[in-house]
């Protein structure tokens, strides 16, 4: 304790200053200066020791409460949304991995195209455990440099890749926000010339996943307001605001809208709930207006965590409408997934320090409505995975 005072008075000696006499003054509707906190109506002051970084400030929560971790989920699951397959060297232990989680099926939505494609969806057929893996395909060039003809050729493509074994498509992240067509101009979800994979994906009966944007925040001055602000400092190629083609988040979504309503007999699954599991108002919105879509709820725990009752609300009135989805492969990370959707536990630690500087809480999911999340949706909306043993 002694030491703990003294400590605090050299710090605070050492800035020439005492703690008392401090305080700066505002008026109604103003905000603290920077440095400063609000103390008392009206005023702020400057903490007396140098504040912590933000990157270093992890305080312990004294909170005792009832505990539930969740190591496996309580019912079979699919992960619709993964970029890991098997390979010679790592499938028995993703098998074992897999097993204790009560993951049944992980999907690659990184299959790639043509030969690369077959060779993997040859592999996984080789081996005893043919029926736990499956893939989607993937745009040919990566949309690249997309000029007259190049859909036609795409959708065939396609047509090839899921006699192949492909179970669906996906759109990466880039197409629709970066990528430039031959003309140089960027390639908007709904051209035109895309529009032959869409109705391809549509009569071949496959679901086609899309991850438009990225939160809305990336597309906004990493100011102090800004609650993504750490993984902004941290991630140069998430800084949105500096995109080339001054690209805003609502005209991605409108774009991508533009194309559900002009391809009604496809299956479309959004991908890490939009970026809108800040905003379910709006996610309801998407689903009541478009039935050909589904959401997909990776990279977004932290949103549903953070407001339970109505993400349990949400689920309930939407359960026959969203999958479930991790992205990142890691065996650790799962379990928090499981315990936001099946607990009711309160104020707990999240994985991921920049995504979210908040604690979570569990929705508590009925089962049936989680039997629906972790695999039954996913059978309906991807005809192509195992259909039997459930
Ligand atoms: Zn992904």
């Amino acid at each position: 304790m002694w030491m703990a005072a003294a400590l605090a008075m050299s710090a605070a000696a050492a800035q020439g200053q005492g703690g008392r006499g401090r305080t700066v003054p505002i008026k109604p509707g103003e905000e603290c200066p920077p440095g400063t906190t609000l103390v008392r109506v009206g005023q702020c002051q400057a903490p007396e020791w140098p504040a912590p970084s933000i990157v270093d400030y992890r305080p312990t929560s004294t909170l005792v409460v009832d505990e539930h971790p969740v190591p496996r989920a309580k019912f079979p699951v699919i992960d619709i949304h993964s970029h890991t397959g098997p390979t010679p060297e790592s499938i028995e232990r993703l098998i074992q991995e897999m097993d204790a989680l009560n993951i049944r099926v992980l999907n690659n939505l990184s299959g790639g195209y043509g030969a690369e494609l077959k060779q993997r969806v040859d592999f996984i057929r080789s081996t005893k455990h043919a029926n736990r893996f499956t893939l989607f395909a993937n745009g040919l060039n990566g949309f690249r440099d997309v000029e007259p003809g190049f859909g036609k050729k795409a959708a065939a493509q396609l047509e090839q890749d899921v006699r192949n074994g492909a179970i669906g498509f996906k759109i990466f992240k880039p197409t629709g926000m970066d990528t430039l067509k031959k003309d140089g101009t960027r390639l908007k979800i709904n051209d035109p010339e895309l529009a032959p994979i869409w109705e391809t994906a549509g009569r071949l009966n496959i679901p086609v996943i899309i991850h438009t944007g990225e939160p809305s925040e990336f597309f906004k001055q990493p100011d102090m307001h800004n609650e993504r602000w750490l993984e902004l400092a941290l991630f140069p190629d998430r800084r949105q605001y500096l995109n080339p083609n001054k690209v805003t988040f609502e005209q991605l979504l409108a774009e991508r809208n533009g194309m559900f309503r002009r391809h009604p007999k496809t299956r479309f699954v959004v991908a890490h709930f939009g970026w809108q599991a800040n905003n379910l108002a709006q996610a309801g919105k998407l689903l009541d207006e478009f039935p050909n879509v589904v959401l997909e709820l990776a990279a977004i725990l932290y949103d549903l965590g953070r407001q339970p009752r109505s993400a349990h609300t949400f689920f309930v009135k939407y359960q026959d409408r969203i999958l479930f989805g991790k992205d990142t492969y890691a065996p650790s990370e799962f379990p928090y997934y499981w315990r936001v959707l099946e607990t009711t536990d309160e104020y707990f630690d999240y994985y991921r320090d920049y995504h979210a500087f908040w604690n979570l809480y569990g929705m508590g999911l009925p089962d049936a409505v989680l039997r629906k999340v972790y695999h039954q949706n996913a059978l309906k909306v991807a005809p192509g995975l195992p259909q039997s043993g459930w």
